[in-house]
C-alpha cells in the first residue's frame, strides 16, 4: 500500500501531463481502483489518424485501423501492448495490435531465481501470453522475428502457424531485449550455463538436484563458479550458497576490483556481508579465459603473463556476465551505438524513422534529463508507458513527449527469506527487504487478474500448508 501510494505521488510530480496520467493509472490501478475514473485517457477521433505509408508520421492522409506490430513480449513489448489496448479507441479507429514473441510465455525476469530455486511455480513467474492477453484485442503471434525492412515497413516472422510470413506495419515497436554473450570465451558457449530465460532457470534447477545427488554419492562438495559480479551474479551466488547450506564451494568471479559496482552503498554492504556469511569466495580482477566440461581457467587482468592463469575444477559454471542485442539486429538499417543497441531520440523513436519505437534492453536511450537509460525492467516498464502514449500521439498528429526516467529503488534477493532493498531512499535488509521485493513485484505484474491469482496463492498457500501439516494430538 505504502509503495503504491508513494509511487502515485512520484508519478504526479512528473512534468508531462499526458504521460503522467497513464503512468499513474497503471501504477495505482490495482490498489486504488477508484483512481481509474479520474484518469482522462486520450480520446481518439477518426480525423486524427494519419498514415505512415509515405514515411512521415505527420502526413495528412488518414487511415483506418492502423497496424501496430510489437516485436518482443518482455517488459517493454508486453506492457506497451497492454497499455495501448486500454486506450479508448473507437470502433473505426481501433488499431490492429500484433504482439510477436518466440516464446509462448512472458517471463518476469527479476523473479527467475524463484523458479530456479523452487520457491515459486512457473505459472506465477512465467504466465502464458494467451492468459495475459485474454479480454484484450491484442493478437499474439508465436514466432521468431528474422528481418525488419524499414523502407517497406515490414517484418519477416517465422512461425509454426503461418510459416515464413511478412507483416506490414504502420507503427513498429522493437523490444526484443538482449541475449547472453558467451562466444568471446572458448568453451563458454558449450559448457557455461547462462541465466537469462525460463529454460535456463529450469536447467539450473535440474543441475542443482544432480549436484546434490553427486555430493551424496561421491561424498565431496560440488564446486560452482558464478561469472559476473553484478546484480544477477551476486543474487545467484547467494541463492546457490544458501541452497547447499555450506555443502558446496561457491566462487564469484569479476573483472572489476569490487562486486556490485553500480549498486547503492547500502545494498552493496548488505550483499557483501551475506556473501561472507555464506562463505562465498570472491575472485576479483580476474577474467575467464576458458571453460571446459569440468574446469574453468581464470587469468588476472593486472598481470597478463601465462603464470597468472589458473585452472580450477568446476562442476557448474553459471554465466551472468555480458549481454548483447540479437545478432539479426545488425542487419536492420537503423542507427546503432557501438554495442549494437538501436539509437533513439528521447521520445523513443528510432533515429530518422519516426514510425519505429525502440525500448528496453535493445535500445540506447538518453532521457530528457540527459541520463543514459540502464538495461533494467524498471526502465523498460516506464518506457512502455511513454512509447504507448507516443504511438497514440503520432497517430493523432500530436507532439510526442520525451521519456523521463524516475528511479524508484533497487531490490535484490539474497536467499529465500533474505534480501536487500533501497526503495525511495529507505534502506531495508533481511526478511523485510525480501517481503518488500515480492510485494513490489506483485504490484508490477502485467495484469490485474494475474496479480490477483498470484497474490491469492501467496496468501493462501502457506495457510493451507500449515493446516495440511498440522496434526491434532489424539
Ligand atoms: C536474472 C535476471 C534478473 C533481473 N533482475 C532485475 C531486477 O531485479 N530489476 C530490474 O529492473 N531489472 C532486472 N533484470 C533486467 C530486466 O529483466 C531487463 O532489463 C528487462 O527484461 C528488459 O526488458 P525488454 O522488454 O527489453 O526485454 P525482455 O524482457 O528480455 O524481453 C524480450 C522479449 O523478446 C523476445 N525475443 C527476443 N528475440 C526475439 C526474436 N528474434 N523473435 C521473437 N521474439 C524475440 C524474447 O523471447 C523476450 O520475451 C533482470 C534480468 C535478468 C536476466
Amino acid at each position: 500500500m505504502l509503495l503504491a501510494y508513494v509511487h502515485g505521488i512520484c508519478s504526479r510530480k512528473s512534468s508531462f501531463n499526458c504521460f503522467r496520467r497513464t503512468h499513474f493509472l497503471s501504477s495505482t490501478r490495482f490498489l486504488f481502483p477508484s483512481k481509474r475514473r479520474q484518469v482522462r485517457a486520450p480520446s481518439l477521433h477518426l480525423s486524427c489518424l494519419y498514415t505512415t505509408r509515405e514515411k512521415s508520421v505527420n502526413s495528412s492522409k488518414p487511415i483506418l485501423h492502423p497496424k501496430i506490430t510489437i516485436l518482443g513480449g518482455g517488459f517493454g513489448g508486453l506492457y506497451t501492448a497492454l497499455t495501448l489496448s486500454r486506450y479508448p479507441w473507437t470502433r473505426l479507429t481501433k488499431p490492429k495490435i500484433t504482439l510477436v514473441d518466440r516464446s509462448d510465455r512472458f517471463v518476469f525476469l527479476p523473479m527467475l531465481y524463484e523458479v530456479a530455486f523452487g520457491q515459486l511455480d512457473k505459472w506465477q513467474v512465467a504466465p502464458t501470453f494467451s492468459q495475459l492477453l485474454q479480454g484484450t484485442d491484442v493478437e499474439f503471434v508465436l514466432g521468431q522475428v528474422e528481418k525488419v525492412d524499414v523502407q517497406k515497413s515490414t517484418c519477416e516472422i517465422f512461425s509454426t502457424k503461418y510459416g515464413q510470413k511478412e507483416f506490414y506495419h504502420d507503427r513498429l515497436v522493437i523490444a526484443i531485449g538482449t541475449e547472453p554473450s558467451l562466444s568471446s570465451v572458448p568453451g563458454a558457449d558449450k559448457y557455461a550455463l547462462p541465466f537469462r530465460t525460463l529454460e535456463h532457470a529450469e536447467q539450473l534447477k535440474q543441475k542443482l538436484v544432480n549436484l546434490t545427488k553427486m555430493r551424496r554419492q561421491q561424498n565431496r562438495k560440488p564446486v560452482i563458479f558464478v561469472i559476473g559480479g553484478s546484480y544477477s551474479g551476486v543474487e545467484l551466488a547467494s541463492n546457490v550458497a544458501e541452497y547447499f547450506r555450506g555443502e558446496a564451494r561457491v566462487c564469484i568471479v569479476d573483472r572489476g576490483n569490487r562486486l556490485l559496482d553500480a549498486a547503492s552503498e547500502h545494498n552493496r554492504n548488505v550483499a557483501l556481508q551475506t556473501l561472507r556469511s555464506l562463505n562465498v569466495e570472491s575472485l576479483l580482477d580476474m577474467e575467464v579465459s576458458c571453460v571446459t566440461e569440468n574446469a574453468v581457467s581464470l587469468k588476472s587482468i593486472q598481470e597478463s603473463t601465462q603464470e597468472s592463469e589458473k585452472k580450477f575444477d568446476a562442476d557448474l559454471v553459471l554465466w551472468t556476465a555480458g549481454f548483447k542485442p540479437s545478432s539479426w539486429l545488425q542487419f536492420v538499417a537503423l542507427e546503432k551505438d557501438p554495442t549494437g543497441r538501436i539509437l533513439t531520440s528521447s521520445t523513443l523513436q528510432a533515429t530518422r524513422h519516426d514510425n519505429i519505437f525502440v525500448l528496453g534492453d535493445a535500445a540506447a536511450v538518453t532521457d530528457v534529463n540527459g541520463q543514459r537509460c540502464k538495461a533494467t525492467a524498471q526502465v523498460a516498464i516506464q518506457q512502455a508507458e511513454c512509447a504507448a502514449w507516443n504511438i497514440w500521439a503520432s497517430l493523432c498528429n500530436k507532439k510526442p513527449v520525451p521519456f523521463r526516467y524516475e528511479h524508484l529503488g533497487e531490490l535484490m534477493t539474497l536467499g529465500k527469506y533474505n534480501g536487500t532493498a533501497e526503495v525511495f531512499g529507505i534502506p531495508l535488509s533481511g526478511t523485510s527487504a525480501q517481503f518488500t521485493r515480492r510485494l513490489a513485484y506483485l504490484f508490477r505484474m502485467p495484469t490485474n487478474l494475474h496479480r490477483l491469482k498470484v497474490g491469492q496463492n501467496w496468501v493462501f498457500k502457506p495457510v493451507s500448508c500449515f493446516f495440511e501439516n498440522f496434526s491434532f494430538p489424539l
